[in-house]
């Protein structure tokens, strides 16, 4: 199979997506653009990237075309809806997927773009805004070598971190595994956080001294700070982290897997959506868990 062109298109220019496509721009690639709401591309074309008024036109002669678009239904209709953008892929396209959605329904996506000689990495990411901006993301990656050969050196500027985790759907598992580690660790960090504040502890002194030992991490480094700092702009909507641990959630379950945390953690998350914080940044987990545990409010002041 060839190659079709170096041209590559960046479809959802969200949080992540537009840094990620502004990466592309810059590093001097040459970079088409769609977003459902054009006000989001202004930083991207800013930076170098053409804007198409549809994600049709965007394709147009691409290579290499990358999706970063919240959910699975998302994907679904960007690639084959009414509009979808399958029909006008060419033989030998890269479709990558940075979207966190469903592994399975992953494999079929790939199959069906396989019929038409079109290949798909599933290349879902890790780092948040600040590494889709400073292009330090980490991309996990499923799909075939053939593929990932050719979006490297694309996917290389935007992430620092590339593993080729595996066949189609491969790189989605590994994401549903990275979001139960962290979900887990931002709930307990969050009780640790309340106990500290009840107990008339500085919770800012606590993380500090946490920090230096084994309970460092990058969620007790961003995400509690973010918390204390009680800054819940997203960052990572509670809507999307709802949705990545519904699909963990159906992988654990079809798997078999014993996994009582993930199970809590899921009502957690489930409960702080409901509470009217779905397009907080998802770090407010802490503040409803003060709540809960009657935490007076100046005890979280810094
Ligand atoms: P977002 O909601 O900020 O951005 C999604 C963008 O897609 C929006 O700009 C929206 O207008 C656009 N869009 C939706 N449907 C579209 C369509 N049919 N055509 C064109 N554009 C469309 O979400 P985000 O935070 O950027 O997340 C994107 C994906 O990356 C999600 O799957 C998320 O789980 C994952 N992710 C997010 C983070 C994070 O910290 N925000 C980190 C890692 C992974």
């Amino acid at each position: 199979m060839t190659h079709p062109t170096d041209r590559v298109a960046f479809i959802g220019l969200g949080v992540m997506g537009a840094g990620m496509a502004a990466n592309l721009a810059r590093k001097g690639f040459d970079t088409t653009v769609f977003n459902r709401s054009a006000a989001k591309a202004k930083p991207v074309v800013a930076a170098g990237a053409r804007l198409a008024p549809s994600a049709r036109d965007a394709v147009e002669g691409a290579g290499v075309v990358f999706l970063c678009l919240p959910a699975t239904g998302d994907v679904e209709a960007v690639l084959f809806g009414p509009a979808g953008i399958a029909a006008r892929l060419a033989a030998g396209t890269v479709v990558v997927d940075t979207s966190t959605i469903d592994p399975v329904a992953t494999r079929g996506y790939s199959e069906r773009l396989a019929a038409h000689g079109v290949m798909m990495l599933d290349a879902p990411v890790s780092g948040g805004q600040k590494g889709a901006a400073d292009g330090t993301l980490t991309c996990m990656v499923g799909g075939p070598d053939e593929a990932l050969a050719l979006a490297r050196p694309f996917l290389a500027a935007m992430a620092t971190t590339i593993v080729h985790i595996g066949g189609s759907g491969a790189g989605q598992v590994a994401k549903a595994c990275n979001q139960i580690c962290v979900s887990a660790n931002l709930v307990g960090a969050s009780e640790a956080m309340a106990l500290a504040m009840k107990m008339g502890v500085d919770p800012a002194r606590v993380r500090e001294a946490l920090l230096g030992g084994a309970a460092r991490s990058a969620v007790l480094e961003r995400h509690v700070q973010k918390l204390l700092d009680r800054d819940f702009r997203p960052g990572f909507r509670t809507t999307l982290i709802a949705k990545d641990l519904s699909i963990a959630a159906k992988a654990l379950d079809d798997a078999r897997v014993f996994a009582p945390v993930s199970a809590v953690v899921l009502q957690v998350i489930k409960a702080l959506a409901a509470s009217g914080r779905q397009d907080d940044d998802w770090c407010s987990v802490g503040d409803l868990v003060q709540q809960l545990s009657a935490v007076p409010q100046e005890a979280g002041a810094a």
